[in-house]
């Protein structure tokens, strides 16, 4: 432990020589001796003691109170006095002094005075060290959390890293520092950030990797903490006197080095400022991350952006209770929305009703939520919604209006040809089927007009088709009732027992009594008819055929099952399209228009009903409807 140093300050060296003998039962002191007031100043200047003890009476004008009064707030003082005016010695506490020693005093009082004062003055020291201390860590650990707070918050990368660099340098009291990356295209390292670099060497700084002592750092993934002779040793071309960096570590890469230096001042840098700089390049390290990410998201946005900007469909996106989140430009024109909308209830935002009601198909259970919207501009939109995980929903329509213009004048040409083929081909039927009645027809000549007949038939049936479809379709003739389906059902099947007689086909019933369903009398025949007919076509000889309906839910369920030559998966996805006929060997010799199946879906659709089908080739076909059952309205009586 170091000795406390006292300087006495006294005329007398006898007095001197007696205090000095006393006090060194106490401790082991140094002791400096001053005979007079500037001999004092002389040697206060050159070193502050731990002590001072000062005689009150120096040259013979009391200038020791004056001494007293310079140095009692720096140095722990003590006054010998031969003096015992109260005042004076109240005077002297008041301006700082430890103590007064009135002469004569004993030798334990002089001890008692000096161990006091140096162990106070030592609890004061300790105390100041302590507080020091303490300030300095508040100041670093306030420091850092405002990096790391500022970093969280800032999107902007060059404020971050001249921040961190700006911390490195205030917290380890270096003159300089500086940040820089490493370009893994160029193997250089290059600055990205500083502070208090000269111009000159800012500019300069772009260094390869292997060549210099930051370099090192980068390569070594390790803290470099030198100084003096040490820099002298590593041959570093870096004018500096003590130089601290630490490695920028994102996942298991170094990606560049965090270095402060002092070039003037000789001060080194201590384990605690290598922890410090460690602490602020993981920050520094996460904020490039970040940016890096951030730049990333942010590219990838801003492609999408432009994907749906320039997309001529409309895209419109909610979350999962319907608030709109995304449109892009064309549903912002077509709907006429602007970004106001962004967060509010679709059903407010939007007008077209259809819209809404595509949105409202998400609890339906099928396979796919689509829908023919109509603006009011006339445009006609296909819109396909979808769930999006983790989002919502979102839709996509597509302006459809000039291919259902081209349906549209497709189906009108459709149905004038058929119209002005009716007339003619009547007049044909009619004389052809005059032909034997004008004269006798040899064998051949019956052959020909029955293949005739038979062809004509066909044609017939093939018009009739497609006028009915064209009505169907434009909803004409629609009268709705409550229609017995059971009744309707029956009546089909006995009207087309004939045929399956004809085949040796079993044709089973299970249809009873039910609640009638709303609809169209004429058109439901019509289904039952061509399922049944169907079954019946489709059949091999001596095969089965069941028609059943019965009651489900609210539903009215017709079953028309046969055993069939079946239907592959692929053709049952086109049977319910126009014109769509299975072509097979089993196929090859039955006639049809392939109308039957578009007319029956087009006829449930009306209805509000649905209809499909489960096949089985080589095993046979199971057509179901379901049409919801007719509910009266209730009537109350008052
Ligand atoms: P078509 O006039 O040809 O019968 P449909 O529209 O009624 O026209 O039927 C379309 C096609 O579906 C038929 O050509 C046939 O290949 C197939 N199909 C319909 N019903 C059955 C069935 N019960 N069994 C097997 N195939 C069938």
């Amino acid at each position: 432990m170091a000795t406390d140093t006292i300087l006495l300050v006294d005329e007398s060296a006898d007095a001197r020589a007696w205090l000095m003998e006393n006090a060194r039962s106490s401790g082991d002191y140094a002791w400096i001796e001053a005979g007079s007031l500037s001999e004092a100043r002389t040697r206060l200047k050159a070193q502050l003691p731990q002590l001072l003890i000062i005689a009150a009476q120096l040259g013979g004008q009391e200038d020791g109170w004056q001494l007293m009064s310079e140095y009692a707030l720096s140095v722990p003082v003590i006054i010998t006095t031969t003096h015992r005016s109260a005042d004076e010695i109240s005077a002297a506490l008041a301006a700082g002094v430890r103590d007064v020693l009135v002469k004569p005093f004993e030798p334990e009082r002089l001890t008692l005075a000096i161990t006091r004062a140096l162990r106070l003055a030592k609890t004061q020291r300790e105390r100041d060290a302590l507080r020091e201390h303490v300030a300095r860590q508040t100041q670093e650990f306030s420091a850092l959390y405002t990096v790391g707070k500022t970093i969280s918050n800032l999107l902007n990368i060059d404020e971050i890293l001249t921040l961190v660099v700006w911390a490195a340098v205030n917290l380890t009291g270096a003159e300089q520092g500086s940040l820089m990356l490493h370009d893994p295209v160029t193997g250089e390292l290059y600055l990205r950030a500083q502070f208090n670099l000269s111009a000159k060497t800012a500019q300069k700084l772009r260094v390869k990797v292997n060549d210099t002592l930051i370099g090192r750092i980068v390569q070594s993934g390790r803290p470099i903490m030198l100084s003096g002779n040490d820099l002298v040793k590593v041959q570093t071309s870096l004018l500096v006197k003590a130089i601290l960096g630490v490695p920028l570590i994102v996942g298991d890469k170094v990606i560049g080095a965090l270095t402060v230096d002092n070039q003037l001042s000789p001060r080194i840098f201590g384990k605690h400022d290598v922890h410090l700089l460690v602490t602020l390049a993981d920050s520094a390290a996460i904020a490039i991350e970040n940016a890096r990410l951030f730049a990333s998201a942010e590219r990838e946005r801003a492609k999408l952006e432009t994907i749906l900007r320039e997309m001529q469909d409309l895209v419109i996106v909610t979350d999962e209770n319907l608030h709109v989140l995304l449109i892009n430009a064309a549903a912002g024109q077509a709907l006429q929305l602007d970004e106001a909308v962004i967060g509010r209830p679709l059903s407010q935002v939007v007008e077209v009703q259809q819209l809404v009601d595509l949105f409202e198909q998400r609890h339906t259970e099928e396979y796919v939520w689509r829908a023919d919207i109509t603006l009011p501009d006339g445009r006609v939109l296909q819109g396909q919604l979808s769930s999006l995980p983790g989002v919502g929903y979102g839709a996509v329509l597509r302006d459809i209006t000039r291919l259902k213009e081209l349906d549209r004048i497709k189906s009108e040409f459709v149905s004038i040809v058929s119209h002005d083929l009716r007339t003619p081909l009547t007049a044909i039927r009619g004389y052809v089927s005059l032909l034997p009645r004008v004269g006798p027809l040899n064998e051949q000549q019956q052959d020909f007009v029955a293949r005739v007949e038979r062809s004509m038939d066909s044609i017939v049936d093939l018009i009739a088709d497609l006028l009915d479809i064209g009505k169907i379709e434009a909803g004409m003739d629609w009268e709705m009732t409550a229609v017995p389906l059971h009744i309707v059902v029956r009546e089909s099947v006995e009207r087309l027992r004939p045929n399956a007689e004809m085949n040796q086909q079993t044709l089973s019933v299970n249809v009873p009594e039910l609640s009638p369903v709303m609809g169209n009398l004429r058109r439901l025949e019509q289904v039952a008819a061509n399922l049944i007919g169907n079954a019946i076509k489709y059949t091999p000889a001596r095969g089965c055929i069941n028609v059943s309906l019965h009651e489900d839910d609210g539903f009215l369920v017709l079953q028309v099952s046969d055993t069939g030559i079946g239907i592959s998966l692929e053709d049952q996805r086109h049977i319910f399209d126009k014109f769509y006929r299975v072509e097979s060997e089993a196929t090859e010799k039955i006639s049809g228009t392939g109308l039957g199946l578009s007319i029956v879906r087009a006829i449930i659709k009306k209805h509000s009903g649905r209809v499909w089908v489960h096949s089985e080739l080589g095993k046979g076909s199971t057509f179901t409807v379901l049409l919801p059952r007719y509910r009266e309205e209730k009537k109350f009586d008052k």
